[in-house]
Protein backbone atom coordinates (compact mmCIF):
# COMPACT_ATOMS: atom_id res chain seq x y z
CA UNK A 1 0.00 0.00 0.00
CA UNK A 2 1.34 3.49 -0.71
CA UNK A 3 0.74 6.39 1.11
CA UNK A 4 1.52 10.02 0.17
CA UNK A 5 1.75 12.13 2.99
CA UNK A 6 1.26 16.09 1.88
CA UNK A 7 3.14 17.62 5.33
CA UNK A 8 5.25 21.04 5.97
CA UNK A 9 6.36 20.65 9.29
CA UNK A 10 9.49 18.54 8.69
CA UNK A 11 9.60 16.61 11.98
CA UNK A 12 6.09 15.72 11.96
CA UNK A 13 6.68 15.05 8.45
CA UNK A 14 9.71 12.14 9.52
CA UNK A 15 7.64 10.92 11.97
CA UNK A 16 4.87 10.14 10.20
CA UNK A 17 7.02 8.50 7.34
CA UNK A 18 9.04 6.55 9.88
CA UNK A 19 5.46 5.09 11.57
CA UNK A 20 3.87 4.26 8.81
CA UNK A 21 6.67 2.70 7.16
CA UNK A 22 6.97 0.55 10.21
CA UNK A 23 3.48 -0.68 9.86
CA UNK A 24 4.15 -1.88 6.64
CA UNK A 25 3.46 1.01 3.96
CA UNK A 26 5.07 2.35 1.40
CA UNK A 27 5.56 6.49 1.80
CA UNK A 28 6.31 9.41 -0.32
CA UNK A 29 6.28 12.76 1.55
CA UNK A 30 5.59 16.40 -0.42
CA UNK A 31 6.26 19.36 1.95
CA UNK A 32 4.45 21.56 0.39
CA UNK A 33 0.86 21.77 -1.64
CA UNK A 34 1.74 22.27 -4.98
CA UNK A 35 4.07 19.16 -5.23
CA UNK A 36 1.57 17.28 -3.10
CA UNK A 37 -0.63 17.54 -6.19
CA UNK A 38 1.54 16.81 -8.91
CA UNK A 39 2.33 13.50 -7.09
CA UNK A 40 -1.54 12.89 -6.21
CA UNK A 41 -2.42 13.61 -9.83
CA UNK A 42 -0.29 10.50 -11.05
CA UNK A 43 -3.46 8.22 -9.35
CA UNK A 44 -1.02 5.77 -7.73
CA UNK A 45 -1.48 6.28 -4.43
CA UNK A 46 -3.64 4.29 -2.12
CA UNK A 47 -4.22 6.81 -0.05
CA UNK A 48 -3.56 10.49 0.92
CA UNK A 49 -3.15 12.26 4.28
CA UNK A 50 -3.23 16.03 3.64
CA UNK A 51 -2.19 19.05 6.00
CA UNK A 52 -4.78 22.39 5.27
CA UNK A 53 -1.87 24.97 6.01
CA UNK A 54 0.71 24.50 3.58
CA UNK A 55 3.42 26.15 1.57
CA UNK A 56 2.56 27.02 -2.19
CA UNK A 57 -1.45 25.84 -2.18
CA UNK A 58 -3.90 24.82 0.66
CA UNK A 59 -5.13 21.24 1.36
CA UNK A 60 -8.65 22.42 0.36
CA UNK A 61 -7.05 23.60 -2.41
CA UNK A 62 -5.17 20.18 -3.42
CA UNK A 63 -8.39 17.98 -2.35
CA UNK A 64 -10.56 20.00 -4.78
CA UNK A 65 -8.08 19.80 -7.47
CA UNK A 66 -7.70 16.40 -6.82
CA UNK A 67 -11.68 15.39 -7.14
CA UNK A 68 -12.11 17.55 -10.17
CA UNK A 69 -9.47 15.85 -12.11
CA UNK A 70 -11.43 12.52 -10.94
CA UNK A 71 -8.73 11.11 -8.68
CA UNK A 72 -10.55 9.31 -5.92
CA UNK A 73 -8.20 8.13 -4.08
CA UNK A 74 -8.68 8.60 -0.61
CA UNK A 75 -8.30 11.46 1.56
CA UNK A 76 -7.43 11.97 4.88
CA UNK A 77 -7.66 15.41 5.97
CA UNK A 78 -5.36 16.65 9.00
CA UNK A 79 -6.78 19.68 10.27
CA UNK A 80 -5.31 22.37 13.25
CA UNK A 81 -7.15 22.08 16.35
CA UNK A 82 -8.19 26.13 16.10
CA UNK A 83 -7.84 26.20 12.23
CA UNK A 84 -9.76 28.76 10.56
CA UNK A 85 -11.45 26.12 8.65
CA UNK A 86 -13.58 23.08 9.85
CA UNK A 87 -14.45 19.51 9.34
CA UNK A 88 -17.47 20.17 7.39
CA UNK A 89 -15.83 22.45 4.67
CA UNK A 90 -13.03 18.94 4.76
CA UNK A 91 -15.79 16.98 3.94
CA UNK A 92 -17.36 18.96 1.67
CA UNK A 93 -14.60 19.44 -0.52
CA UNK A 94 -14.27 15.48 -1.35
CA UNK A 95 -12.09 14.40 1.47
CA UNK A 96 -12.88 11.15 2.95
CA UNK A 97 -12.34 11.82 6.82
CA UNK A 98 -10.40 14.12 8.64
CA UNK A 99 -8.49 14.08 11.76
CA UNK A 100 -7.56 17.07 14.29
CA UNK A 101 -4.19 18.05 15.28
CA UNK A 102 -3.09 16.87 17.60
CA UNK A 103 -3.43 13.34 17.08
CA UNK A 104 -2.37 10.15 18.29
CA UNK A 105 -0.17 8.03 15.75
CA UNK A 106 -2.53 4.85 16.63
CA UNK A 107 -5.82 6.54 15.88
CA UNK A 108 -4.10 8.02 12.52
CA UNK A 109 -3.12 4.21 11.34
CA UNK A 110 -6.82 3.24 12.23
CA UNK A 111 -8.52 5.78 9.77
CA UNK A 112 -5.98 5.17 7.19
CA UNK A 113 -6.63 1.41 7.03
CA UNK A 114 -10.28 2.04 7.70
CA UNK A 115 -9.94 4.24 4.53
CA UNK A 116 -8.04 1.37 2.52
CA UNK A 117 -10.78 -1.10 3.33
CA UNK A 118 -13.55 1.35 2.04
CA UNK A 119 -11.54 2.15 -1.12
CA UNK A 120 -10.76 -2.03 -1.35
CA UNK A 121 -14.80 -2.76 -1.27
CA UNK A 122 -15.44 0.45 -3.74
CA UNK A 123 -13.08 -0.66 -6.26
CA UNK A 124 -14.83 -3.75 -6.66
CA UNK A 125 -17.91 -2.80 -8.65
CA UNK A 126 -20.09 -0.94 -10.92
CA UNK A 127 -23.67 -0.46 -9.56
CA UNK A 128 -27.33 -0.30 -11.18
CA UNK A 129 -30.58 0.32 -9.24
CA UNK A 130 -33.54 1.47 -10.81
CA UNK A 131 -31.79 2.86 -14.11
CA UNK A 132 -29.03 4.44 -12.17
CA UNK A 133 -25.70 3.24 -12.86
CA UNK A 134 -22.67 4.79 -10.61
CA UNK A 135 -19.28 4.12 -11.42
CA UNK A 136 -17.63 3.92 -8.51
CA UNK A 137 -13.76 4.09 -9.33
CA UNK A 138 -14.51 6.71 -12.18
CA UNK A 139 -17.10 8.29 -9.13
CA UNK A 140 -19.53 8.87 -12.46
CA UNK A 141 -23.47 8.63 -12.43
CA UNK A 142 -26.06 8.15 -14.62
CA UNK A 143 -29.79 7.22 -14.96
CA UNK A 144 -31.39 5.83 -18.50
CA UNK A 145 -28.08 6.86 -19.90
CA UNK A 146 -28.33 10.88 -18.93
CA UNK A 147 -24.80 11.59 -16.79
CA UNK A 148 -25.72 13.34 -13.50
CA UNK A 149 -23.26 15.59 -12.06
CA UNK A 150 -23.20 15.20 -8.24
CA UNK A 151 -21.23 16.60 -5.50
CA UNK A 152 -18.41 13.78 -3.74
CA UNK A 153 -20.76 13.97 -0.83
CA UNK A 154 -24.27 12.92 -3.05
CA UNK A 155 -21.83 10.55 -4.82
CA UNK A 156 -21.32 8.81 -1.47
CA UNK A 157 -24.93 9.52 -0.02
CA UNK A 158 -26.25 7.77 -3.29
CA UNK A 159 -23.44 4.99 -3.27
CA UNK A 160 -24.65 4.23 0.05
CA UNK A 161 -28.20 3.79 -0.75
CA UNK A 162 -27.58 1.85 -3.69
CA UNK A 163 -25.50 -0.58 -1.87
CA UNK A 164 -28.65 -0.68 0.81
CA UNK A 165 -31.27 -0.85 -2.08
CA UNK A 166 -34.59 -2.27 -0.50
CA UNK A 167 -33.41 -1.34 3.35
CA UNK A 168 -33.98 1.44 5.13
CA UNK A 169 -31.28 3.13 6.54
CA UNK A 170 -31.70 5.39 9.56
CA UNK A 171 -29.82 9.35 9.86
CA UNK A 172 -27.49 8.18 12.39
CA UNK A 173 -26.68 4.78 10.03
CA UNK A 174 -26.28 7.23 6.84
CA UNK A 175 -24.26 10.16 9.11
CA UNK A 176 -21.77 7.24 10.18
CA UNK A 177 -21.08 6.26 6.71
CA UNK A 178 -20.78 8.84 4.71
CA UNK A 179 -20.09 11.49 6.53
CA UNK A 180 -17.51 10.11 9.08
CA UNK A 181 -18.31 8.02 12.75
CA UNK A 182 -16.72 10.70 14.47
CA UNK A 183 -19.47 13.45 12.80
CA UNK A 184 -20.29 15.82 15.80
CA UNK A 185 -23.60 18.26 14.05
CA UNK A 186 -26.96 18.47 13.25
CA UNK A 187 -28.33 15.27 11.62
CA UNK A 188 -30.88 17.20 9.66
CA UNK A 189 -28.12 17.43 7.12
CA UNK A 190 -29.08 14.38 5.78
CA UNK A 191 -32.42 15.23 4.92
CA UNK A 192 -30.87 18.35 3.13
CA UNK A 193 -28.73 15.97 1.61
CA UNK A 194 -31.23 13.64 0.36
CA UNK A 195 -33.25 16.92 -1.36
CA UNK A 196 -30.05 17.93 -3.20
CA UNK A 197 -29.99 13.96 -4.78
CA UNK A 198 -33.64 13.51 -4.93
CA UNK A 199 -33.36 16.81 -7.31
CA UNK A 200 -30.78 15.82 -9.34
CA UNK A 201 -31.40 11.84 -9.28
CA UNK A 202 -35.66 11.88 -9.30
CA UNK A 203 -37.35 14.69 -10.28
CA UNK A 204 -35.53 14.78 -13.91
CA UNK A 205 -36.85 11.46 -14.74
CA UNK A 206 -39.74 11.51 -13.10
CA UNK A 207 -39.11 9.31 -10.67
CA UNK A 208 -39.10 8.82 -6.50
CA UNK A 209 -36.81 6.10 -5.81
CA UNK A 210 -35.79 7.45 -2.93
CA UNK A 211 -38.17 7.22 -0.14
CA UNK A 212 -38.73 8.79 2.99
CA UNK A 213 -39.62 6.13 6.03
CA UNK A 214 -41.30 8.57 8.51
CA UNK A 215 -39.78 8.48 11.85
CA UNK A 216 -37.23 5.58 10.55
CA UNK A 217 -34.77 7.00 7.72
CA UNK A 218 -34.55 6.95 4.11
CA UNK A 219 -34.61 3.50 1.30
CA UNK A 220 -33.57 3.19 -2.21
CA UNK A 221 -36.20 1.11 -4.11
CA UNK A 222 -35.73 -1.46 -7.21
CA UNK A 223 -38.25 -0.41 -9.73
CA UNK A 224 -41.39 -2.44 -9.78
CA1 LIG B 1 0.95 22.87 8.01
Amino acid sequence: MLILIVEDEIHLCSYLKKNLEAEGFSVDVAQDGLTGLELALSGAYDAITLDIMLPGMNGYEVCGKLRQAGIGTPILMLTAKDGEYDEADALDIGADDFLRKPFSLVVLIARIRALLRREGVARSAKLAVAGIEIDQRARSVSREGVPIELTPREFALLEYLMHNVGSTLSKAQILDHVWSPSFVGDENVVEVYIGYLRKKVDAPFGKKSIVTVRGVGYRLEEDE
